[in-house]
């Protein structure tokens, strides 16, 4: 079995990992409704939050952030990043979190709107329609790197927490062909979701950009019929939390090739995949010979989980 490392943990350094690509997509959108101000969403240790911080900072845009929970005593990772970058926060609850979050955004928007200036609202992770961009864009980067490197893989697999990444790589592979198959690992919710998910953001890009993609391959992508390969197993105690097998698959991949995962997205994913592929015929990647890993970043997130690494033995 090869495996191959797509390194978007490389994107940038501050700004490192997956939600650039879209980021690219949706703050260009915010300039173009000629918005001054980023609003955002996420957990704590968001690394969506992060990126939005640093790259509204860098193009001169206010950025506030809401995060689900408690202001803690002592920021660490993402959020020393996000205060670092000058980031307005609000600490919202988790209790109510998914309808007060809008609301608040919606909120933020009309004040904006009284100050004589204008905000943007991205949703969590970057992943809608406009975001979904990101990952379309990542597929051809990747064919091309495929063509190099005269590569067929069996998988491209991902980690999916919000979504965007997973169905971006959908769409990529009807209009790339770049694998037999997208797997990708659930680090949050389940398979089901992300199932609705992906056909309801490219059902929705697709109307959107109707008039763009008229004539074109996306315009065909049938969302009814599409294969949306999501493997459960390896969520844990659940989102951001991480039993001893995934931060043990980080030390492992850390001290043999010197490539750092993260305890959230990429680590559970790649001790997904490993344990798939340890199944032989039956785990999901049975007769592969070749699967690419899509390395989607998250590095500052293993800063505030550092307590679950030992090292004495
Ligand atoms: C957000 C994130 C993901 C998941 O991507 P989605 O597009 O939100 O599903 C994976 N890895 C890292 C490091 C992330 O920050």
């Amino acid at each position: 079995m090869n495996l191959w490392v797509k390194r978007d943990e490389m994107t940038g350094v501050e700004v490192s990992g997956n939600k650039i690509r879209k980021l690219e997509f949706c703050i260009a959108e915010a300039q173009r409704q000629g918005c001054d101000t980023l609003i955002t969403c996420g957990g704590l240790q968001s690394n969506h939050c992060r990126a939005t911080a640093i790259m509204g900072t860098r193009l001169g845009m206010k950025v506030h952030l809401i995060l689900r929970g408690e202001e803690p005593e002592l920021p660490t990772g993402n959020l020393l990043m996000d205060h670092l970058a000058g980031a307005e926060i609000s600490y919202l609850p988790a209790e109510g979190w998914s309808t007060a979050h809008p609301q608040y955004a919606a909120q933020l928007q009309a004040e904006a709107e009284r100050l004589g200036s204008r905000a943007y609202f991205i949703p969590t992770g970057a992943s809608d329609e406009v975001g979904l961009w990101g990952y379309i864009s990542a597929s051809e980067e990747i064919a091309a790197d495929l063509r190099a490197a005269n590569l067929r893989p069996n998988a491209i697999v991902c980690a999916t927490g919000s979504g965007g990444t997973q169905a971006g790589l959908i769409v990529g592979n009807e209009l790339f062909n770049l694998a037999d198959k997208i797997v990708a690992f659930n680090v949050s919710d389940d398979a089901k979701y992300f199932d609705e998910r992906a056909r309801l953001d490219i059902g929705r890009w697709q109307s959107r950009y109707a008039d763009l993609l008229a004539g074109t391959a996306g315009a065909d992508i049938d969302v009814a019929t599409i294969q949306v390969n999501t493997q459960e197993g390896y969520l844990g105690p659940g989102y951001g939390v991480a039993g001893p097998e995934v931060f043990e698959t980080i030390k492992q991949l850390a001290s043999c090739e010197g490539i750092f995962l993260d305890p959230v997205y990429t680590g559970k994913a790649f001790h997904g995949m490993v344990s798939e592929i340890r199944k032989g015929d039956e785990g999901c990647f049975a007769g592969a010979t070749d699967l690419v890993f899509i390395h989607t970043g998250g590095l500052f997130g293993l800063f505030p989980q550092q307590e679950n690494f030992h090292f004495s033995d």
